[in-house]
């Protein structure tokens, strides 16, 4: 069936189109061999036929939005101002997922539980960012290693740990000023982090009278394990005031800044 224009008061309908449901990516389906993955798009490619195309594949084969270029795609029912986006939702407990949701403030803190806090990266090609619940240190949710994992291993430079449910999305990289800094899809690299070795983690240290983290070669394939060992080294060396356990991409001889790292309980 074809896709029919819905008018709405004062709004240029020419780049946008209502459909029953978001069909699949037809450059991932048939030039990728990926399918599933939801397409936001129905627009002419670069290669002349028209294809229906996920937020990445419309910004790589697709030629802009309008009459005769192409038209972005709302499910029958949603608001307009509204937008689906592929999410990665990662649980502390339950096994991680991906998954199509409203990209709106009130999605994102029933999965988180609460208030949202960002996460993104300061290094690395892939574009991303993540929210996890503000107060899920404070409410005591269980520590998200596999989070964790994902966000240092594509970019993410903290000492800090995620806890609770933790939801990654992509960035929308565009010219357009007011959908720059917007919710995109996931992008497939980080969903393929879900199987990377795990990072390893090392213990820290502040010693009586120093300014600077200091380390050991010791690391650690669970947080608990460094803990046990911060815990270890306190018993047994006079000097340790402070240890911190941080993921082994940390840089090393960070100053220390109260209230900087979450701190081994010694
Ligand atoms: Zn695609």
């Amino acid at each position: 069936m074809g896709t029919v224009p819905f008018a709405m008061e004062g709004e240029d309908m020419s780049d946008r189109v209502r459909v029953p449901s978001l069909p699949e990516c037809d450059i991932h389906k048939y030039e990728l061999n990926t399918t599933g993955v939801t397409a936001h798009y129905d627009g002419k490619t670069v290669k002349g036929p028209w294809a229906y195309m996920c937020e990445g594949c419309f910004t790589s084969h697709g030629i802009g939005l309008g009459t005769g270029r192409g038209q972005r795609l709302y499910v029958e029912g949603e608001d307009m101002n509204d937008k689906t986006v592929r999410v990665l939702i990662v649980y502390p407990d339950l096994p991680a997922e991906t998954k199509d949701i409203t990209a709106k403030l009130k999605t994102f803190q029933e999965i988180v539980g609460g208030y949202i806090e960002g996460v993104s990266p300061v290094r690395g090609t892939v574009r991303w960012h993540a929210y996890c619940n503000e107060e899920g240190k404070l409410q005591g949710l269980p520590i998200n290693r596999i989070a964790t994992n994902i966000a240092v291993a594509a970019g993410w430079t903290t000492t800090d740990l995620l806890v609770g449910p933790v939801v990654f999305l992509g960035d929308v990289e565009s010219d357009d000023e007011e959908d720059e800094g917007g919710e995109a899809d996931v992008p497939q690299e980080l969903v393929d982090l879900l199987d990377v070795e795990h990072v390893q983690y090392r213990v820290e240290i502040l010693a009586t009278n120093e300014i600077n983290w200091a380390t050991n070669q010791r690391r650690f394939d669970t947080i608990a394990e460094a803990e046990t060992h911060a815990r270890d080294l306190y018993s047994r060396w006079m000097l340790v005031e402070k240890a911190s356990v941080v993921p082994e991409s940390t840089p090393y001889r960070q100053p220390y800044v109260a209230g900087e790292r979450e701190e081994v309980k010694l």
